[in-house]
C-alpha cells in the first residue's frame, strides 16, 4: 500500500522560489569583478534566474543540454545555478585555475553546449575556445558598458540577453532524478573525471548540510561562501543558504586576507567556508592589522586537514567557532563535520582539540567504512586505518562516461583517503593514498607531520613528502616556508617534533622554499614537490 502524501519532486528551483516568497527582502551582496559591491534580494534573483531561463532557451538551450561557467562567485553566477538547473538543463561549473588544456578537455568530455564567462577569464577562454569543439556560443557575465574587445564568434552580453526577456515563466516540473549540474574533479592524477549531480541530491544535500551537527545554517545568519562556486558548488552553499533565506555574501575574485575581512566585517558575516589557506590569509592580516572579527560565528575548514594550531588561533584569539569538515567532489561534498555529541560536554581543552583535528562524523544520509587491501572492513578504534570507503544519498554512482571506475561491485566509492574512524564515528584523515609516506613497511601521515610544522611560530606553510632511501624504501623531507624575517634552522624544527610523534616519524631533512605549489583548489600540489625532491639525497641515506 502506497502513502497518501503528495509526490512533490526535490527540485532545485524550488530553493529560490522558497526564498523568493519567504525571504523576498534578504540581500545577496557580491563583489563583483569591475569592481563595485552589489546589492539585491533573493526576489530580484529570482525574477532575474527566470529572465535568464527564457534567454537560454531563446538561444536554444533545451533539457539537459550542458551550460559552462568559468565564474567567481557573484550574482550572475548565483543565477546561473538556478536559471540554468531550473529550467532542466545542467549547470557545470568549471575550474578556470586548472590548465587550458584540462578546461577544453573538460569541455569536450562534457560536450558543453554555451560558456558564461566572467571578465577575468575572456582572453584564456580565447585560448581555449578553438579547442572546445561542441561549443557554439560565449556569454560574456557583464553588461554592454564593460563588453571587452574579444577574437570569438558568437558572442552575447548577459544582461542584453536578460534585458530583452520578461520574468513571467513558470519554473517547469520533472523527475527529481534529473541532472542537474556537474564538476569534475581536478585531476591531480590523470584526466579530469566529471561528477553529474542530481536535483534530488542536491536539495538532499542541501537540506542536510543546514542541520545543527552539519553546518546548522538559518535566516538569521549571513553566509559567505569563499570556497569557489567552481569548486563543489562552493561546497553546497547558494542551495543550503537559499533553503533557510541566509543573507549570501559573494566575495567574488577577492580571496585575500584584507578583502575577506571587510566583507565580514561590513557585511556583518557570521558563517563562512573555506580551505585551510583562506584563513591563514586572514589570520595574517588580523594580526598585522590589529582588526578583531565582531559578528563571525562559525569557520568551516575543509579541503585539507585544518592544523591544530589554525583551530586554536581562530577560537581563542578571535572567538571563532572552527568547523573541520571533509568531503569531495564527489559527495557533493559533505561526508564529514566535526561537532561534539551528546556526553562530552565534560571535554578538557586539549580533549576537546584532540577532536577537533579529526574530519568529523557523517550525518544521516553518508555511510563511511574503511577497509584494507582486501576489501574487509576494518575496526572502528581510532588505530586502525585504511582506505575510506563512502555511500550515501550525495554519493556519486559513477564518473559521467566513465562508468565502473571508482566504484566497488557492491556500490562503495573508494575516496582513496587514508583514514582512522574512531568508536564514536568521527574520522581522521592520515593522507591521501598516494602521499602516505611508506618507511619500512610501515605508513607515515604527511598531514600529521604538515600540521605539527606549522604549529611552530615561524612556519608559514610546511608539506612533508616521501623521498627515497636505501633501507627504509621512503622516508619523511619537511619542505618550509619561513615566516618573513624567520631565521628558524633545520635543527629547531627536527627539535619541535620531538615527543609530539613517535621517534621514527621525525623527517630525515628539512628544506626551506620561497612557496609551495598549490593544486587548482588550493591544495598543497604533493606530485609536483614528489617530482622536484625526486633525487633529493637526505643525510640519512
Ligand atoms: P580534488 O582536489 O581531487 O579535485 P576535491 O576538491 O573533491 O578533489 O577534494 C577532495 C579531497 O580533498 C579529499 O579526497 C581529501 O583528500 C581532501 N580533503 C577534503 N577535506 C579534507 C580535510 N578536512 N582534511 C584533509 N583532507 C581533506
Amino acid at each position: 500500500m502506497l502513502g497518501l502524501m503528495m509526490d512533490k519532486p526535490l527540485l532545485i528551483s524550488s530553493l529560490l522560489d522558497y526564498a523568493a516568497r519567504y525571504h523576498g527582502g534578504t540581500e545577496i551582496v557580491s563583489r563583483t569583478v569591475e569592481g563595485p559591491i552589489h546589492r539585491y534580494t533573493y526576489s530580484d534573483a529570482e525574477l532575474r534566474a527566470k529572465k535568464l531561463a527564457k534567454a537560454l532557451q531563446a538561444l536554444g538551450v533545451g533539457e539537459g543540454d550542458r551550460v559552462a561557467t568559468l565564474a567567481w562567485n557573484g550574482f550572475r553566477h548565483y543565477e546561473l545555478y538556478y536559471g540554468v538547473s531550473g529550467m532542466g538543463a545542467v549547470c557545470h561549473m568549471i575550474n578556470p585555475r586548472l590548465f587550458a588544456r584540462q578546461i577544453s578537455y573538460i569541455m569536450n568530455h562534457a560536450e558543453d553546449m554555451l560558456v558564461f564567462v566572467d571578465l577575468t577569464f575572456v582572453s584564456m577562454l580565447e585560448d581555449v575556445a578553438p579547442e572546445a569543439g561542441s561549443v557554439k556560443g560565449f556569454v560574456i557575465m557583464t553588461d554592454e558598458a564593460n563588453m571587452p574587445e574579444i577574437s570569438l564568434p558568437n558572442v552575447y552580453c548577459y544582461e542584453t540577453l536578460l534585458d530583452v526577456q520578461d520574468g513571467d515563466y513558470e519554473w517547469p516540473q520533472f523527475d527529481e532524478m534529473t541532472a542537474s549540474s556537474m564538476c569534475y574533479s581536478s585531476g591531480t592524477t590523470g584526466n579530469p573525471k566529471g561528477v553529474l549531480y542530481s536535483h534530488r541530491s542536491t536539495v538532499l544535500h542541501a537540506w542536510a548540510s543546514t542541520t545543527p551537527d552539519m553546518l546548522g545554517l538559518a535566516a538569521r545568519d549571513a553566509v559567505m561562501p569563499v570556497v569557489p562556486m567552481f569548486h563543489v558548488n562552493a561546497w553546497g552553499l547558494p542551495y543550503a543558504s537559499t533553503m533557510v533565506g541566509a543573507k549570501l555574501v559573494m566575495p567574488g575574485a577577492a580571496m585575500d586576507g584584507e578583502s575577506v575581512y571587510q566583507l565580514i566585517d561590513q557585511e556583518g558575516v557570521t558563517f563562512s567556508a573555506g580551505v585551510p589557506t583562506v584563513w591563514l590569509g586572514l589570520l595574517d592580516y588580523l594580526e598585522r592589522s590589529g582588526k578583531r572579527l565582531n559578528s563571525f560565528e562559525r569557520c568551516v575548514i575543509g579541503g585539507s586537514a585544518t592544523p591544530r594550531a589554525m583551530i586554536v588561533k581562530l577560537q581563542e584569539e578571535y572567538g571563532v567557532n572552527v568547523l573541520h569538515a571533509w568531503g569531495m567532489t564527489e559527495m557533493s561534498p559533505l561526508g564529514t563535520v566535526n561537532w561534539p555529541k551528546h556526553g562530552m560536554e565534560d571535554e578538557t581543552d586539549a580533549e576537546r582539540l584532540d577532536r577537533e583535528v579529526k574530519q568529523g562524523r557523517p550525518c544521516y544520509g553518508v555511510n563511511l567504512k574503511i577497509v584494507n587491501d582486501a576489501n574487509e572492513s576494518l575496526p572502528e578504534d581510532g588505530e586502525a586505518f585504511g582506505e575510506l570507503k563512502a555511500r550515501g544519498f550525495w554519493v556519486c554512482s559513477a564518473y559521467y562516461r566513465a562508468e565502473g571506475e571508482g566504484h566497488d561491485a557492491d556500490g562503495w566509492f573508494s575516496t582513496g583517503d587514508v583514514s582512522t574512524i574512531d568508536a564514536d564515528g568521527y574520522m581522521h584523515m592520515t593522507d591521501r593514498s598516494k602521499d602516505v609516506i611508506k618507511s619500512g613497511g610501515e605508513w607515515i601521515s604527511s598531514i600529521e607531520l604538515e600540521n605539527v610544522a606549522v604549529g611552530h611560530p615561524d612556519v608559514f606553510e610546511a608539506a612533508v613528502v616521501g623521498v627515497a632511501h636505501p633501507k627504509w624504501d621512503e622516508r619523511p623531507l619537511l619542505v618550509v616556508v619561513r615566516n618573513e624575517g624567520s631565521n628558524v634552522t633545520r635543527e629547531d624544527l627536527l627539535a619541535y617534533y620531538e615527543g609530539k610523534v613517535a621517534k621514527w616519524w621525525i623527517p630525515d631533512d628539512v628544506t626551506f622554499v620561497d612557496e609551495l605549489p598549490h593544486t587548482a583548489t588550493g591544495k598543497l600540489l604533493k606530485m609536483d614537490l614528489r617530482d622536484s625532491f625526486q633525487d633529493y639525497k637526505l643525510p640519512t641515506a
